[in-house]
């Protein structure tokens, strides 16, 4: 039984089956391990009604590289969702998202995109001019990028109360980057993403992962850090996809990371909210999202045929250990704690250390699948 195997691969989520796919390619043997009961990671998807449930939160592939693009479609067709969210306002008022000329029209009555710029320059001038006044250059944080990019009164309405559940800390600090993940658009334009290519696996991600993981085994209900000594050597090396402080036995302190818990709700009402996914953005509410899953891969009419419809309402939450980690969180403390584990790992030459867990970075589907090609083009002997 010993080295049976070229590479352990230590997670069945998108990093590891996109991994495991290259390798097979290559006539690697993998053995890949999960600990769950299922493969997919958090992209796994449960069949609830008939409708594919995104049971770790809502997933949209994205991309603009056409070779991503494509080989994902060679795994599986993709369907044309186009995600188009909308948001409620504390004051109760739906807007939609992202920050467009709609949104633009909805808050300030601004029917041209000249009218809207004026608005936004505005209040882009005042954030710019107080942090000019405090010395400032760049933003320092997402609250000042919000201020900067977008203004006061969308910042107020659509911004502040979701970032604030979103990540249980004030925007004052957190990192500018994450709000930059939004558009904003001077079109009237609802597609929440900027890039060329986007949809989901028709039937739901479960496909995709079981296309990349074809030859190779696969084992389930096996956590890497009850039997580490033994699964170790079953190979010549370890693909890590977890938690990388889990990896190095929390040396320097534990990461954070934003959990989320998801209430599932199965409804006597074929079309609930009219599209996948609703942001809440008052702190009031304690959730951040309702999302709709049936609207990921129904479109128009054909939304009725199934009488019945599945939601989610997303609760954010600290990680604790026993639950799962979704997000880094990456601040200043967590981010130079990172660089040391990070340099830890490049100590580590039968280790490769990759995902959103092991790399503590706030990853989406396509730059996952990007990394693991770029991993092998760097390097022949993988
Ligand atoms: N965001 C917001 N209001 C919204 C939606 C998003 O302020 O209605 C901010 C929030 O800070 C969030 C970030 O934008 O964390 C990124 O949102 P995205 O939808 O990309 O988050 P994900 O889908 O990864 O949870």
């Amino acid at each position: 039984m010993k080295e049976k195997y070229d590479y352990l691969i230590v997670g069945a989520g998108l990093f590891g089956a996109t991994f495991a796919h290259l390798a097979s390619t290559r006539h690697r043997r993998c053995l890949v391990i999960d600990k769950r009961n299922h493969i997919g990671g958090n992209i796994y998807c449960q069949q609830d009604n008939g409708i594919n449930i995104h049971r770790y939160g809502a997933h949209i592939f994205h991309t603009s590289d056409k070779r991503i693009w494509d080989f994902v479609n060679s795994m599986v067709p993709f369907n044309r969702y186009t995600n188009s969210p909308v948001a409620v306002a504390p004051n109760g008022e739906l807007y939609n998202l992202p920050f467009n000329m709609n949104t633009f029209y909805k808050i300030w009555g601004v029917k041209s995109p000249s009218e809207a710029l004026q608005k936004l320059n505005e209040q882009r001038c005042e954030a710019i001019k107080k942090m000019e006044a405090d010395g400032v250059k760049e933003p320092r944080n997402l609250e000042e990028q919000a201020l900067t990019l977008i203004g006061r009164d969308v910042y107020e309405l659509l911004i502040k109360g979701y970032t604030e559940k979103q990540w249980g800390r004030k925007c004052s600090d957190l990192p500018a980057f994450i709000i930059r993940r939004l558009p904003v658009r001077l079109t009237f334009d609802n597609n929440y993403f900027s890039d060329t290519y986007q949809g989901i696996p028709i039937g739901g991600y479960n496909k995709l992962v079981e296309k990349l993981l074809e030859g190779s085994d696969i084992q389930l209900d096996t956590d890497f850090f009850k039997d580490r000594e033994h699964l170790s050597s079953l190979a010549h090396k370890i693909v890590f996809t977890g938690k990388i402080d889990e990896f190095f036995n929390y040396r320097f302190g534990m990461l954070e990371y934003r959990s989320v818990r998801f209430e599932t709700e199965t409804i006597n009402n074929p079309n609930v909210q009219g599209c996948a996914v609703v942001n809440y953005t008052s702190s009031d509410v304690p959730y951040t999202r309702i999302i709709e899953h049936k609207h990921f891969e129904s479109f128009g009419d054909s939304v009725y045929e199934n009488p019945v419809s599945v939601i989610s309402r997303e609760y954010p939450a600290e990680w604790n250990p026993g639950i799962e980690p979704f997000y880094p969180v990456n601040d200043q403390r967590n981010n130079s704690l990172n660089t040391r584990y990070q340099e830890l790992a490049q100590k580590e030459p039968n280790v490769i250390f990759g995902g959103r867990l092991a790399e503590y970075r706030y990853y989406d589907m396509a730059p996952v699948i990007a990394k693991v090609f770029s991993l092998f083009e760097s390097d022949t002997n993988l």
